[in-house]
């Protein structure tokens, strides 16, 4: 290292980590050597998936190309993921991915921001649902979702399909919603739908009006809802917890994420469920100069949920914060709403949208959502 010259490295490309690299694009500090670990040339933006799935937008659509980002940043790219962090020694395992040649097995840092999102561990997956890792198709990684969809529209194309989306909680709402309005216009006539709650009703955690509204549309579209958990996956069939087996061969995953295996022995003060513990600036509460936002952090001050919206939000503090420390200037406190406005979109071009205990719907919300997604995109694409 260049005397006086300190290396940022960022982790991911997530939600927060855009809006880092678009506020560098402004204005990188010369003495501010950035690199970004991240697996994909762009970033999936998971409020638009269920749409694509829908049809209403295309594969390009839902993305935010990196390079152009990273170069205006003046930000060097390697193409892989994290594998483990050594937070005492500073430094980052790499596992090359996307086939890229020549990518370090490790990198060093002196400012770290940890931005990757949140996983679902195969192995604890496997564990509660036997046979899903192999039989089931997950919505996450996204972008590996959004890769097989177009087999699954094949399939359906050819014969009337049985579809089950396990997870009732905002994601697989949206998901059973596109899935069933996209095979309803160009699939094989006589599919049937259905959406596995684990056990509770659909759409935990929303008002009892939002509930209301999410099944009266379910019911609409003909979509059955099975309020019992999934125990087990096997070809053609899911197992569950009342002892039923439920034809189905096209078994979809919207269920609740893991934090990353990889930070277990970072040496990062981690929550109990493993995701790296923040202060109000989005620093770790063990070390000064690790930064972390999104789905893969846990505020160990205030609770908040996890989701896209509080990543966004996320994302100028971060930025802010991770030019101060760079600085040694004061940094500022992130302060996240406590209530954020969630639109759900149903399939159709109609959606509902609440916000703590208000509820509305209709085209014209759908139409809102639209234009929200359609300016998050624009604000990173160069
Ligand atoms: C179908 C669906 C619809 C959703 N709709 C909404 C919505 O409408 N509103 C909402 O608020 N939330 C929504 N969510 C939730 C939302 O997707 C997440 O909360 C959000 O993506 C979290 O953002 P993030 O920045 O933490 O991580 P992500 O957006 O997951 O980004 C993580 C980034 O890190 C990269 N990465 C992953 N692992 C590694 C690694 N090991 N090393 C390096 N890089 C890595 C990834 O490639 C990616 O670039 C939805 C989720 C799903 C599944």
């Amino acid at each position: 290292m260049h005397h006086g010259i300190k290396k940022l490295l960022l982790l991911g490309a997530g939600h927060a980590h855009v809006e880092v690299l678009a506020r560098l694009a402004q204005g990188r500090p010369g003495n501010l050597d950035v690199t970004v670990l991240t697996p994909y040339p762009h970033q999936t933006y998971s409020g638009m998936t269920p749409g694509f799935v829908a049809g209403h937008y295309s594969e390009d659509d839902c993305r935010i190309a990196l390079e152009p980002l990273m170069r205006a940043a003046g930000a060097r790219w390697v193409q892989g993921r994290c594998n483990g962090i050594d937070a005492e020694q500073r430094l980052v395992a790499v596992q090359p991915s996307g086939g890229a040649q020549g990518a370090p097995a490790s990198l060093t840092y002196d400012l770290l921001s940890i931005d990757t999102g949140a996983v679902l561990d195969r192995a604890r997956l496997e564990a509660g649902m036997p046979g899903a890792a192999t039989h089931a198709l997950p919505i996450r990684p996204i972008e590996a979702f959004t890769t097989f969809w177009p087999q699954v529209m094949e399939l359906a194309q050819a014969r009337a399909v049985s579809l089950a989306v396990v997870g009732a909680g905002a994601g697989g709402i949206e998901l059973v919603f596109a899935a069933e309005q996209a095979i309803r216009l160009n699939g094989h006539a006589g599919a049937r739908f259905t959406l596995i709650t684990g056990g509770p009703e659909v759409a935990t955690g929303y008002a009892p009006g939002v509930q209301r509204r999410v099944l009266r549309q379910l019911k609409r579209r003909g979509i059955t809802v099975l309020r019992e958990a999934c125990t087990g996956v096997s070809e053609g069939e899911l197992r569950l917890a009342n002892g039923a087996r439920l034809a189905c061969d096209v078994p979809l995953l919207a269920i609740g994420t893991h934090a990353p295996a990889w930070l277990h022995d970072s040496g990062l003060a981690l929550s109990e469920e493993g995701h790296v513990q923040v202060n109000k600036f989005l620093q770790s509460t063990s070390h000064a100069n690790v930064f972390a936002a999104g789905d893969v952090a846990n505020r160990s001050d205030q609770i908040h949920p996890r989701s896209g919206v509080y990543a966004v939000r996320a994302g100028p503090p971060l930025a802010h914060n991770l030019l101060a420390a760079h600085e040694n200037q004061p940094l500022k406190a992130h302060h996240p709403p406590r209530h954020s406005l969630n639109l759900l979109s149903c399939g159709t071009r109609h959606a509902i949208a609440s916000y703590g205990p208000l509820h509305l719907e209709g085209a014209w919300v759908w139409w809102w959502k639209d234009r929200i997604d359609q300016g998050f995109m624009a604000r990173y694409r160069r």
